[in-house]
């Protein structure tokens, strides 16, 4: 399927370089995820739409290009990806894209390499799930707003200050992420989910994380998998684990029967948002949304107590009814 659709863009008129928008229109901006869509649409304001591949619930390391992808990607001005293989399976069609277009890979770009999280083999050497971390996908922001900047000269001010405006707003969250995880009781601060994509956010924030499933979600979960998570859950007496929007709730579910089953009362934290943000429409299906609600559910399920938000955040805290 892949090599088809390079082929199409090898063999066809599909190879042309998009044309750069005219001043008044704005500049075409596709985005793989939508935590990366969601940067680039707060800075970019009016000069830029922002086009994102993959919606909510999706998940990005099974990702194929299907075909109407190709048509979406073809009206891109500028591609932003992430990066150190999240979007493995986009390899070769981002490889092709970035011969005719700006191709950026925004956590390969922007985030201190010294701060990046090591993994042990599977697909990844680098673990992705940069955006965990607030503070580090605030990293982001620069390149974001440069590749906005030339390709839309005229917009730079304005994207400036709204990259000005949001940087203040995610400084804000991560103090406030921080400050209510350590709420937590001690004992209990560790978060348990279907896989592995919450380290960045424990190194952050400061809990403890286990994921049933590894850094990516391509391979199978065993018994033995269930097992281990089982004994972790039994012997530090979690209260609760977390399901994730992206992936199927079996593997959790599985952990709370045999925690059950050795007398250990566990119960489901709610859902968190791993590798995809929440409705489009909904405070979820914002950056700032997904951390806050991950975090809104996490303090909850153990016991913990969350913060008053911080007044930067406040005209977020309107916009989005939020009563916390
Ligand atoms: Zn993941």
């Amino acid at each position: 399927m892949l090599t088809a659709l390079v082929s199409m863009w090898l063999g066809g008129s599909l190879m042309a370089a998009a044309q750069p928008a005219a001043a008044e229109e704005p500049l075409q901006a596709v985005a793989t995820i939508g935590m990366i869509g969601q940067v680039a649409d707060q800075l970019g304001g009016e000069c830029v739409d922002v086009t994102t591949l993959m919606g909510p619930g999706v998940d990005p390391h099974l990702y194929r290009a299907s075909a109407r992808d190709v048509t979406t990607f073809q009206k891109g001005d500028v591609i932003l990806y992430a990066g150190y293989s999240l979007e493995g399976q986009l390899g070769d069609v981002l490889k092709h894209l970035s011969a005719t277009r700006p191709t950026v890979a925004v956590s390969e770009d922007g985030i201190e390499k010294e701060r990046l999280i090591h993994v042990d083999g599977g697909t990844y050497s680098i673990d992705p799930h940069l955006w965990m971390d607030v503070g580090l996908w605030s990293q982001t922001v620069p390149v974001i707003a440069s590749t906005l900047s030339e390709a839309r000269p005229d917009c730079a001010d304005g994207i400036a200050n709204n990259a000005d405006v949001y940087l203040e707003q995610m400084t804000a969250l991560d103090e406030w992420i921080r400050g209510s995880i350590a709420t937590i009781p001690e004992s209990q601060r560790i978060l348990v989910t279907a896989h592995d994509a919450f380290n960045y956010y424990g190194r952050a924030y400061g809990i403890e994380v286990a994921g049933i499933q590894g850094v990516s979600t391509e391979t199978e979960t065993g018994v033995a998998d269930i097992r281990a998570m089982t004994d972790v859950v039994v012997e530090r007496g979690v209260p609760a684990i977390f399901i994730e929007s992206t992936i199927n709730p079996r593997t959790v579910q599985a952990v709370i029967d045999a925690a059950e089953r050795r007398g250990q009362a566990v119960s489901i934290g709610g859902q968190l948002y791993s590798d995809a943000m929440g409705e489009d429409g909904t405070v979820d299906g914002t950056y700032l949304g997904m951390l806050y609600s991950n975090t809104r559910h996490i303090v909850e399920a153990l016991d913990g107590e969350l913060l008053p938000l911080p007044e930067v955040l406040n005209d977020w805290v309107v916009r989005w009814q939020i009563d916390g």
